[in-house]
């Protein structure tokens, strides 16, 4: 069945003690507040996994990930965290290819696949993040490289393999900046990634497959883009520090 989730990406922020009563108070407000079904996700800095595992293991409905993984079993990387480093440490899932990482570390598709291998060999749930920057968009390339970052990253799996993974549409000019693609954008790309998994995958699998939205979601804007038919839910940065505007957009899942 298809998911309801909220995924916090806290990317390189907040001290060790930000970062427990971050996880302590969500998890507190979620339990006491929010009625709904949808799950959680946080995606802490490496160095936090083990300690927000110990926090939320026993709640029920939250899950760990990590925010990248090299693509080798182990070896002489360094600096570089292994899948099962990751599962070790108590996650179960990992996000691959945000913009970030596409953008400042060089990952492109070729590499990505290679990271999602290993992810699903491990056993984590891949979070494939794909999206445009304010240049394709403008020059009418939205659908296009995003159907090349879902195929070259992802379409060589089979369709079990496939049907284990999270996507996360983040158009990348939404990021960060404030500005939020607007519910019939979102919807748009959303629908037409379905679409293309429906061709790839078969009808069962696209209608199961959850595709998150990220980009700039806030307390405010997260209802009116999650009630659209093919946002399952959010991946969300900089309102995913803030325990309160978490919680609230949480609760704009059923
Ligand atoms: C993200 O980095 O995944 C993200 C969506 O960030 P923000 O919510 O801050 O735009």
């Amino acid at each position: 069945m298809r998911k309801k989730i909220a995924a916090g990406n806290w990317k390189m922020n907040l001290s060790p003690k930000e970062a427990q009563a971050l996880t302590s108070e969500v998890i507190t407000m979620a339990q006491a507040e929010y009625t709904g079904h949808a799950e959680v996700i946080f995606a802490p800095p490496f160095p936090y996994l083990s300690m927000v595992h110990h926090l939320m293991k026993e709640a029920k409905g939250f899950h760990l990930a990590a925010q990248t993984l090299h693509e080798a079993e182990s070896g002489a990387y360094t600096g570089e965290t292994s899948a099962a480093m990751i599962v070790a440490v108590g996650a179960t899932h990992v996000l691959i290819g945000h913009s970030e990482r596409r953008q400042y570390f060089g990952e492109g598709n070729d590499l990505l696949a290679k990271k999602v291998d290993q992810a699903l060999k491990h056993g984590l749930v891949p979070v494939y993040c794909l999206g445009e920057t304010l240049e394709e968009r403008e020059a009418g390339e939205t659908l296009s490289v995003n159907r090349e970052q879902l195929a070259g990253g992802l379409f060589h799996l089979s369709a079990e393999d496939f049907s284990k993974v999270i996507l996360a549409y983040e158009p990348v000019w939404a990021i960060g900046t404030g500005k939020t693609a607007s519910p019939e954008q979102a919807q748009e790309v959303h629908a037409f990634l379905r679409a293309e998994v429906r061709a790839q995958y078969g009808e069962e699998i696209a209608e199961n497959c959850t595709i998150l939205y990220g980009g700039s979601v806030k307390p405010d804007n997260a209802k009116e883009l999650f009630s659209n038919p093919d946002i399952d839910g959010g991946l969300v940065g900089g309102a995913s520090l803030k325990s309160r505007d978490f919680t609230e957009i949480l609760k704009a899942l059923p």
